[in-house]
């Protein structure tokens, strides 16, 4: 079986060292043919890993396991098509729902990641997890019994949709507020951010049952509960992106919400009103 990784930041790196010595062969794809230092955080190991230029590889791979981030897939959209088979399967290991409908190919499955790390190039730091939840059928479940010696965990799920809303609905709330709050989840002890976030998840809760989801009602506290467990100094993927200047996942997150509510008729202006105030900041990131 052969397998590529592209991207390797701190989710694909982690995901291609998980997958180090089995009998899997695995290439990890970026910008660049390059090396980079991988560190384990939990046990102080570090380990070179190589990387291999996307733009030149020409392999046909039986699984691609995409790790870039939701801002960055368009511009390798064609690098994805010439690297399928007709049976490649094709796996986003990213934030946030929809990308898929960019990809021409049949066979995509969206995943949840529940891997920690953090790339700061060309270093990258695995915190915590080895965790990716896809949709169950035999292609999967032949990939995660390949996978068993392996430290990659591949959950697999009945109704992935329902993981997918419950992650997007815990990234609407604390992406949401830490971002505009430009601060990390201390700013949920402001009355008005807790109450801010409250409500978009709320507005995130009836769009999800709209679109056919099943979640209790008492979603929104349980998701607020979840936040007060935060380490206070924990900030977000959204939060040091855009206090870097970086574009922001919103499209994948935020936005892809706005859309489902707009198809069924659903106000959010609480939505819209962030939405608006985070494309303001991702535009001009792009433009900087
Ligand atoms: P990241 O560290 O920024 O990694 C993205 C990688 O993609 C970078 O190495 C980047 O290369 C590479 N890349 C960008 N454009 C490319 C291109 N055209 N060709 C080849 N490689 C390209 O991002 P991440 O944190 O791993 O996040 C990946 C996804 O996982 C995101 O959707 C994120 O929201 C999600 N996620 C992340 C975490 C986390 O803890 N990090 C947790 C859960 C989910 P350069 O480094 O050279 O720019």
């Amino acid at each position: 079986m052969t397998l590529a990784v592209i991207g390797p930041g701190a989710v694909g790196t982690s995901i291609a060292m998980a997958l180090a010595n089995t009998s899997v062969q695995v290439d990890l794809l970026g910008k660049r043919d390059e090396t980079l230092t991988f560190h384990e955080y939990a046990t102080s190991e570090q380990h070179a890993v190589s990387v291999k230029a996307l733009k030149h590889t020409n392999t046909h791979y039986d699984w691609l396991i995409v790790a870039v981030k939701t801002t960055q897939l368009d511009a390798i959209l064609a690098d994805i098509e010439r690297l399928c088979h007709k049976e490649t399967r094709i796996i986003l290991a990213q934030n946030g729902y929809g990308q898929h409908d960019k990809i021409a190919h049949p066979y995509v499955y969206p995943a949840v990641v529940y891997i920690s790390g953090q790339k700061t190039h060309p270093h990258v730091t695995h915190f915590r997890d080895y965790r990716l939840h896809v949709q169950e059928d035999p292609h999967t479940r032949a990939l995660a019994q390949i996978l068993t010696s392996s430290k990659l965990e591949l959950t697999l799920e009945r109704n992935i949709e329902h993981n997918i809303w419950y992650k997007l609905l815990v990234n609407l709330g604390i992406n949401t507020v830490t971002a505009l709050g430009r601060d990390t989840s201390k700013v949920l002890k402001y009355p008005s951010m807790a109450q801010l976030c409250r409500n978009l998840i709320d507005e995130g809760l009836r769009v999800a049952q709209a679109d056919g989801l099943q979640f209790e009602p008492s979603l929104t506290d349980d998701i607020m509960t979840i936040y007060k467990g935060y380490p206070e100094d924990m900030g977000t993927s959204m939060y040091y992106d855009l206090t870097h200047q970086k574009p922001l996942e919103i499209d994948a997150i935020q936005g892809y919400i706005q859309k489902r509510a707009q198809v069924h008729h659903i106000a959010t202006p609480h939505l819209d009103t962030a939405l608006a105030l985070l494309l303001y900041e991702h535009e001009k990131a792009q433009t900087s």
